[in-house]
């Protein structure tokens, strides 16, 4: 029988609230471990499983953390369609080397009387910011508890997510949050479509549609590389493109700075070009390096 094909050994790998994990923690510092965590909101993938694998190549133990966290949704998203199977997700963790998995539930993140949010301004003003208010609020309070509850040496976060990538590494900056803030590549289905929880609710003529995304993105990149001055032309070009096949909006679509976010005129290097987009009952996004 596999580790986790056993359930008593299954809820020894999952910590329910912060007293277990920090129990857990404890045990492991006291033994001279290093720690790395990695937040997500369960529904794993092989994206997911990729953070695992970089986190272990630099620690010595890793704490996965399956929370949906209810401050980050909009309202127009269904809290309650966000896809979860708690059994599955553990078993995938762990059988990638995930040491724990924190699954709190939302009264021991939220109890009653929780009166915090953090917030963050600057890399939020652009791209999901403006589009999704309260979005990053909910992110960054939930990612600083899960710090302060953990304590970890590392976090590893996706660049599926880049902008929420870089506002937590200024979130650690700002607050002087002794973490390192490790960033890993996205990982993509075979047609290039970015693997994502929210793929799950595409329909099987919108994950024909749904790969676009990403080539669109592609060609927009490759043409800047050779007309710098054309950033605004071949984003108009590719919102035009991703309209004409089938994509019901287009959220942004914009190339900017890698470090600051701030929208280009021209390329230079270093700079990504983003896309958010609506398909059905999913938003997609992405993002790539323009090199
Ligand atoms: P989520 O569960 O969607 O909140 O994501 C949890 C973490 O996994 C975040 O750091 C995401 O950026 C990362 N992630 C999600 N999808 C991918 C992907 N396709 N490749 C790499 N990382 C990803």
């Amino acid at each position: 029988m596999s580790k986790v094909g056993n359930p008593s050994l299954m809820t020894q790998m999952i910590a329910r609230d912060v007293l277990e994990l920090r129990r857990a923690v404890a045990e492991w510092r006291q033994k001279g471990h290093t720690v790395a965590l990695v937040p997500t909101m369960g529904a794993i993938h092989a994206g997911h499983l990729s953070l695992i694998s970089k986190a272990k190549s630099l620690c010595d133990r890793v704490i996965a953390s399956a929370f949906v966290n209810p401050t980050q949704f909009d309202e127009n998203e269904d809290l309650n369609a966000y896809p979860a199977n708690e059994e599955e997700d553990v078993r995938a963790l762990v059988s990638v080397g995930t040491n724990l998995v924190f699954c709190p539930n939302r009264k021991d993140i939220y109890p009653e009387g929780f009166s915090t949010v953090i917030s963050i301004s600057g890399l939020t003003s652009g791209l999901c910011g403006p589009l999704r208010p309260g979005h990053f609020d909910g992110v960054v309070t939930v990612v600083t508890k899960l710090f302060l509850q953990s304590l970890p040496d590392i976090a590893v976060f996706g660049e599926k997510d880049y902008q929420q990538l870089l506002v937590i590494r200024q979130l650690a900056k700002d607050l002087n949050i002794p973490v390192d803030i490790v960033g890993a590549p996205t990982v993509r289905e075979e047609d290039g479509l970015a693997m994502s929880s929210r793929n799950r609710y595409l329909s099987e003529k919108e994950r024909v549609i749904a790969p676009e995304l990403y080539r669109i993105l592609k060609m927009a990149a490759e043409r800047v590389i050779v007309r710098p001055n054309d950033c605004e032309l071949s984003c108009r070009n590719a919102r035009a493109e991703l309209l004409e096949n089938g994509f019901e909006a287009v959220d942004y679509i914009n190339i900017c700075h890698a470090e600051t976010l701030e929208p280009l005129t021209a390329y230079k290097p270093p700079a990504r070009i983003f896309g958010a987009v609506r398909l059905g009952k999913a938003r997609l996004i992405d993002n790539i390096l323009i090199s």
